[in-house]
């Protein structure tokens, strides 16, 4: 069976070319509205690859991905609103059966009756820890700052992480409302996905019950995994990359263009797709980081493309063109890691030549 027979991608099309597409420029502008992550969970797509016992739909990664392509496509910031949510989504798929928190959490996450949000990137910032958590007989107590947090405003629960003084990373839920301990940034204004609502949080000893942690594990573990993963490319980029690509009309220059560009995306995608599928994470990484970069170099082309092909006009804040060309600037540090860091700016090092 190909994927594309799958219904949620059936589903996700549906989205993409009825709501999300005719609509990114007034999203783009304005905000991700409500309804857009309504109809996101009334499609099911909130729970692509949750467990099937808990109301999900245990779709393999495949689905997930182009899912993640088309719905990025159409509009980013409401692909990236409802990207945060599938992280706890697996964080708790792959937890104890009987931990109070996948008990709690995983059901009306897959069903898409709560919506998520993360916020642990900062983790990776060791040996910094803009986050400390505090665990005691009650729960956890978190004091700092989360640099980034999508989402705000929009989603009801955020999976929130901390570094212990034994060096230990804790996450745990907390609702994603002001409250004693948690006071938001006003929304960030940012070159691209404004329209995401991303605020920094500052924690004062915000409290979060026992039963809400999901897990807690030493950096280094949480590091070995995550690093590797990081590596890997992002559907984002291969779904922005096309959108651009379909900006392009059909004089000889620009189908020429288009071909040879969307020729090099195919290569690319199904390299790094093949890799992400690697059962062993921490092999490759070389090569994933390659076919990274090689995406970000491809999606850059194919917006700039899509800029110059529609000449002035594509600076207009009407044009879908420049929309993409700044989303792609955000997928660019969209998840970056160190090794991705260093992998990316030697690519660059290397162009100038
Ligand atoms: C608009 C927006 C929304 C976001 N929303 C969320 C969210 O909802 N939840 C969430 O968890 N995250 C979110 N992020 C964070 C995001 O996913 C990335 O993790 C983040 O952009 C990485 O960069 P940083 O600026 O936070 O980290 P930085 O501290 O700049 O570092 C990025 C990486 O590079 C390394 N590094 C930095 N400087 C150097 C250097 N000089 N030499 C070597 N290595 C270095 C760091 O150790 C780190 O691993 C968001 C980011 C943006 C831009």
């Amino acid at each position: 069976m190909t994927t594309t027979l799958h219904p949620l991608v059936t589903e996700a099309r549906r989205l993409a070319d009825g709501l999300l597409a005719p609509c990114a420029q007034r999203v783009d502008q304005d905000g991700v509205p409500a309804s857009h992550l309504d109809a996101v969970r009334r499609g099911g797509l909130l729970g692509v690859s949750a467990p099937e016992e808990f109301g999900g739909a245990a779709a393999p990664d495949s689905v997930a991905r182009e899912i993640a392509e088309i719905l990025a496509g159409a509009c980013c910031s409401t692909w990236f609103v409802q990207t945060q949510h599938h992280t706890p989504v697996r964080l708790l798929a792959g937890a104890a059966p009987g931990l109070a928190a996948r008990e709690r959490f995983l059901r009306p996450l897959a069903t898409g009756e709560l919506l998520a949000g993360i916020a642990y990137a900062h983790v990776r910032a060791s040996p910094r820890v803009p986050v400390r958590a505090r665990v005691d007989r009650d729960g956890v107590r978190f004091d700092g700052t989360v640099p980034w947090y999508t989402g705000w405003g929009l989603n009801d629960v955020m999976l929130l992480a901390g570094v212990t003084e034994a060096d230990e990373v804790v996450f745990a839920f907390a609702d994603a409302r002001e409250q004693p301990g948690l006071r938001p940034s006003p929304p960030l204004r940012l070159a691209a996905l404004t329209a995401a609502r991303t605020v920094s949080l500052e924690l004062d000893g915000l409290r979060v019950p026992a039963e809400n942690v999901v897990r807690r594990t030493p950096r280094a573990e949480f590091a070995r995994v995550d690093v590797p993963r990081s590596t890997n490319a992002s559907p984002a980029v291969f779904g922005v990359a096309r959108a651009a690509l379909d900006l392009l009309g059909d004089t000889p220059d620009e189908r020429g263009a288009a071909e040879s560009l969307r020729a090099g995306l195919d290569e690319v995608r199904a390299r790094a797709y093949a890799l992400a599928d690697h059962p062993v994470a921490h092999e490759h990484v070389e090569e994933r980081l390659a076919l990274r970069t090689r995406a970000y170099d491809l999606m850059r082309a194919a917006t700039t493309a899509a800029v110059v092909a529609g000449g002035g006009r594509a600076t207009s804040l009407d044009s879908p063109a420049q929309r993409l060309a700044r989303e792609a600037m955000f997928l660019l540090v969209q998840g970056q890691t160190a090794p991705v860091r260093r992998a990316h700016l030697a690519a660059l090092s290397g162009a100038g030549r």
